[in-house]
């Protein structure tokens, strides 16, 4: 089941502002969504990315003793439902941490009965980018954060409240091979290309993955 193919786009631990605890990240590539204004761009082309459950598994191993949870997002992750219920039944037998997951489709439209006991919270709906954004972990106030087990009622009940926009918590990640540096977390609105400016005004050579499009 673990040789089943899945397309990720990076993976990062330890992962501190997207839910309780020091957390594995996995953000899987390819979406089809695609709302306008997205901060991920760079994960929407489903040519990428090609690896197997098994080998994403092997690459988190080193990491499973110090987590306290995951959380998958991407990219969507229920454009590969396949990949995501083998790696999300990996997960369970290997760990007892807490299972987030986004999801920019809405919540009813999910196929969340296949899914039952593997994901703990799920945030559902499509980033909107006229909405108000006041409340933890969202990008839009019109997402909305669904705990699907007692751990997920435990963990995230006091994660599902306002944000303080004068101290958002966002997680800087380097990546020593590409050169890179990318933001985990959910940033204010314009916050990317606040900080874009701010580089190119100092000189350096700088892009982000935000959708120029707006609503
Ligand atoms: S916000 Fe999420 S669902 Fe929407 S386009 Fe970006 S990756 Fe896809």
């Amino acid at each position: 089941m673990t040789s089943i193919a899945i397309r990720l786009s990076r993976l990062h631990f330890p992962v501190t502002s997207l839910g309780p605890g020091h957390r594995i990240g996995i953000w899987v590539q390819g979406c089809s969504i695609r709302c306008p204004g997205c901060i991920s761009m760079d994960t929407w082309n489903a040519g990428r990315g090609d690896t197997t459950v098994e080998s994403v598994l092997n690459a988190m191993a080193g990491w499973l003793g110090e987590a306290d949870g995951f959380t998958i997002s991407g990219g969507e992750p229920f454009d590969q439902p396949d990949a995501l219920l083998a790696f999300l039944h990996a997960l369970r037998t290997r760990h007892s941490g807490d299972i987030l997951v986004y999801s920019g489709y809405p919540l009813e439209t999910l196929p969340l009965q296949r899914f039952a006991g593997l994901i703990d919270v799920i945030i559902s709906d499509p980033f909107d980018a006229a909405a108000p954004q006041t409340l933890k972990l969202r990008g839009s106030d019109n997402q909305r954060l669904t705990a699907l087990t007692p751990l997920g009622r435990d963990r995230f009940t006091a994660l599902a409240t306002e944000r303080d926009n004068d101290r958002p918590q966002l997680d800087v990640v380097f990546d020593d091979l590409a050169g890179d540096a990318f933001l985990a977390g959910v940033p204010r609105r314009g916050d990317l290309l606040r900080l874009q400016r701010l580089l190119q005004n100092a000189g350096h050579l700088a892009g982000t993955t935000q959708d120029p499009r707006q609503p």
